[in-house]
């Protein structure tokens, strides 16, 4: 051992399905020798499908934030490969910043692997476009307030307004405040979607407007790991094709 700690990987775990996990984020996984992980969301078969035999693996949701950077800086004192598995993308509602500074104070490195965040395994799962040619250009990620208070430049109203895609972390539990909030913007006959654990073997996909969406969610008995998708886009282009494969458009791949 040459003396310093170990570097911590924070991992996106991906949506649920293991093979949505990077060839990077795999690799960690591999060879780790503590994993610690979000407990309430990352599913355990990405660790099962990865980790070795005899791997340590602990579970974050019933640590506080002390708790956790103890056992990850004492393990990387100790020489031991960490990675700390966030679920979708762990720059996304993963509270990494935190830890990140915390480690940083204990001198430990970091580094930080990319995953396939829910909100586009949900876009998968719909085989939609979030974004649309000769349309919407924008998507924007963000949730309702809840427990966690959101600036008010950012409420759903305002951020309905500019009409462009929005997908809707941690809301799905209040989804009648969710769509009273959008269909000002929006109107009652916008498309929405909601997707449950997408690429789980329990994914359920529900489409409709903000008049019914309400409704399915609750006769789906849905009330968490949830993405909510709502905006014009979800209508697909309808005459608004693309220019990139527009036989009069050149660019630099085609003439
Ligand atoms: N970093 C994660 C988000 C963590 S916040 C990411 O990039 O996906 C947790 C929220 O993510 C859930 O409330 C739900 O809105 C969404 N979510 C996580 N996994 C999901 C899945 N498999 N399907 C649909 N939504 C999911």
């Amino acid at each position: 051992m040459n003396g310093g700690p170990s570097t911590v990987y924070f991992v996106g775990a991906g949506p649920g399905d293991p093979e949505l996990v990077t060839v990077k984020g795999m690799r960690l996984l591999m060879r780790a020798d503590v994993v610690v992980y979000a407990g309430s969301l990352v599913r355990e078969t990405v660790m099962e499908e990865f980790c070795r035999e005899g791997v340590e693996t602990r579970n974050s949701a019933s640590m506080t934030l002390d708790e956790m950077v103890e056992v990850m800086v004492s393990s990387a004192r100790a020489g031991k490969r960490v990675v700390r598995l966030h679920t979708g993308d762990p720059t996304l509602y993963s509270a990494i910043g935190e830890q990140i500074e915390a480690l940083d104070a204990e001198g430990v490195p970091v580094q930080v692997v990319p995953g396939v965040s829910s909100a586009f395994a949900s876009a998968a799962a719909l085989k939609k476009e979030l974004t649309v040619p000769g349309g919407t250009q924008t998507v924007i990620f963000t949730r309702a307030a809840g427990r966690t208070p959101v600036p008010d430049s950012e409420s759903l109203p305002a951020l309905a307004a500019h009409g462009a895609t929005l997908c809707i972390f941690l809301s799905v539990g209040m989804m009648e405040k969710v769509v009273t909030e959008l269909t000002g913007a929006y109107g009652a006959d916008a498309p929405v979607a909601v997707v449950y654990r997408a690429t789980w073997e329990d994914e359920v996909r529900l489409a409709g407007t903000l008049a019914d969406i309400a409704g399915k969610v609750e006769a789906a008995g849905i009330s968490r790991q949830a993405m909510i998708i709502v905006g014009p886009a979800l209508a697909g282009p309808g005459e608004k094709k693309s220019r990139l494969y527009d036989g009069g458009f050149s660019h630099g791949y085609r003439r």
